[in-house]
């Protein structure tokens, strides 16, 4: 009796979960931010595409699998966020080997790039003006990426995952508050072309929350893709589109907006590859932290902040200490950042030294538990570390775009895929490929526009066929050599900072993942005052902080939107999401219940 009603909750549970997507129904399902059970999980900020992710598992897909359908599926639902005009960090813990794979599908500078891609008579251009332009598309890598990545480890075809969020796109799905919050926000630029305007602006409003959006010029570009092995989009028609698209971008004429257009060319498009990299690495507290190593900086960051942090006993902390220590760790590791770290292939980025436990013992040497330091604080030498020592110039990082998205799946047999996936700006370059339905990226905005400071290098500025640093900073925590949870986040450069606190919530302070996940956020990157929410100002510990220095400013929204997974003790996979940030996120298991 007793296993029938289970069986029979099983069947409501996951028959709610995946009829919309599968029957062509319109779906709306409900946002769970924790789930826990059996043979796999997926958390994403969407119920559609998490819904799809766990379609796909329960049909014998992986967690790879099951981590490029979510992701196709974000395309559709989140498109301001992701889709296959970007690119992205694939980071995948391999059970059959117990290795951690990384692939950089980083959008990429086309050949005729230079330094002085953002600029116009010798001054750089103003940020907004590189957003919206034909100059900021690097090549797309997100779908290179999944068929490297379903190559490599996947046990289904780009058919099979792709073909759920085809599907979604045609029947299509409900409107939220965010996604039509999304569109309002940029509204004045998206109505500047008219292919954005048609699809994203019907009748000239947002679409209205609870009607039903539908993006078949998406489908059938998916289908399209899948059904040429992705050579349409690198070496054939969707790439002649984007090409078109970047070189005269499709501008109404009545509008008065400078969009400058691009030179990307249908060799670069043939030209781009999703490399496998090496994994970032660091041991803390004797977890191994697993993460994206160059050209993103997050794995290097994120480790060298819970490096510093290790020496000090954050567990027996009080609340106040432990926010001042984080803050200061953060504040250390990002002038190191910014002075050391971009794309390998131009210059030598010091990883393993940056990663190295006596370099962040010579940066904690300089906390003082009593008093915040000055931002912004300079950069030490990784290749020479010195207690206490600092070089050159320091200087803070800007926040960048808040719009990326980042998705964390497992499956049956022990796997774990964290991936975060993004088009840069909240709606990306703001233009729709006509015909198409997929909005463009504007990834090379993440590149300096100009060198910070004249006479020191500068590893991230534009040059030919060049990857733009990235924060993102999906992550694979081991414990004892198997999985013990997954994370990571979208929010620019407050990926580093919001990866960094999910873990020493879950691994210090005694939280459960999801609520590590939902803490109060602050985001010091080396300057004056730390972004923060107001949530993290409403806090006891605020004004004992100011008394130590520490500086603090409301960020304009909220910070991050955290996703991830966790293997517990007995076997279970739990599931974790935002309760809240961008209307709550969306954490399923594949069977709630032992079958
Ligand atoms: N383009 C950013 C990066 O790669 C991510 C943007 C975001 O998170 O909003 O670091």
């Amino acid at each position: 009796m007793r296993r029938s009603a289970t069986l029979v909750a099983l069947l409501t549970v996951t028959t709610v979960l995946v009829s919309g997507a599968e029957s062509g129904a319109t779906p709306t399902r409900p946002k769970v931010p924790e789930a826990i059970g059996y043979g796999g999980a997926v958390a994403s900020i969407d119920s559609d595409a998490t819904a799809i992710g766990i379609s796909v598992l329960r049909r014998g897909g992986n967690a790879v699998d099951a981590a490029v359908a979510t992701a196709a599926a974000l395309g559709v639902t989140d498109p301001f966020s992701n889709g296959i005009g970007g690119g992205g960090f694939f980071v995948f813990y391999e059970a059959r080997t117990g290795k951690v794979h990384t692939i950089d599908g980083r959008e990429t500078t086309p050949m005729s790039a230079t330094e002085t891609l953002f600029q116009e008579n010798g001054a750089p251009l103003p940020f907004a003006e590189g957003v919206t332009s034909g100059l900021s598309v690097g090549v797309p890598g997100t779908p290179k990426t999944w068929e490297r990545a379903l190559q490599l480890w996947g046990r289904k075809s780009l058919k099979d995952v792709m073909k759920p969020a085809e599907e979604l796109a045609r029947s299509g799905f409900v409107v939220d508050a965010t996604f039509r919050g999304q569109v309002a926000n940029n509204a004045a630029r998206f109505a500047a072309f008219p292919s954005t305007r048609a699809l994203y602006l019907p009748g000239g409003q947002p679409p209205a929350v609870g009607t039903t959006f539908r993006n078949p010029d998406m489908a059938d570009t998916y289908r399209e893709l899948a059904n040429t092995n992705l050579r349409s989009l690198y070496d054939g028609q969707i790439g002649k589109e984007i090409v078109q698209t970047v070189q005269q971008p499709p501008k109404d004429p009545a509008s008065t907006l400078n969009v400058r257009p691009g030179k990307l060319t249908q060799a670069d498009l043939a030209r781009y590859e999703a490399p496998l990299r090496e994994p970032s690495k660091t041991n803390y507290r004797g977890l191994d932290i697993y993460s994206m190593g160059p050209p993103s900086s997050g794995g290097t960051t994120v480790g060298e902040a819970l490096n510093i942090l290790e020496p000090t006993n954050v567990k027996n902390l009080s609340q106040t200490d432990y926010l001042h220590y984080f803050l200061e760790s953060t504040r250390l590791a990002f002038a190191d950042r910014n002075r050391w770290v971009g794309d390998p292939a131009f210059s030598n980025v010091p990883t393993s030294e940056l990663l190295s436990q006596k370099f962040a013992d010579s940066r904690a040497c300089l906390i003082n538990p009593a008093k915040a330091l000055t931002s912004p604080v300079a950069p030490g030498d990784p290749r020479n570390p010195t207690p206490c020592a600092t070089t050159g110039q320091g200087v803070a990082a800007e926040i960048g775009s808040q719009h990326t998205t980042h998705l964390t799946t497992a499956d049956a047999w022990g796997n774990v895929v964290a991936y975060t996936l993004t088009i840069e700006s909240e709606g990306g370059n703001g233009i729709v490929v006509p015909g198409r339905g997929f909005l463009l990226n504007n990834e090379l905005t993440d590149f300096n526009f100009a060198p910070l400071f004249p006479g020191v290098p500068d590893p991230n500025l534009p040059a030919a066929d060049k990857r733009p640093r990235s924060s993102m900073a999906p992550t694979i925590v081991l414990r004892n050599g198997k999985p013990y949870f997954a994370t990571g986040s979208p929010g620019g450069a407050s990926i580093i900072t919001t990866v960094a606190q999910v873990i020493t919530g879950r691994v210090d302070r005694g939280k459960s993942l999801v609520d590590a996940i939902a803490a109060p956020r602050a985001s010091q990157r080396n300057s004056a005052a730390a972004q923060v929410e107001q949530a993290f100002l409403d806090q006891p510990e605020t004004a004992e902080l100011k008394n130590r220095g520490q500086g603090f400013s409301t960020a304009p929204g909220e910070i991050g939107a955290a996703t991830g997974v966790e293997r517990l003790p007995d076997g279970r996979w739990l599931a974790a999401a935002e309760p809240v940030r961008r209307g709550g996120g969306s954490a399923a298991v594949v069977f709630p219940f032992r079958w």
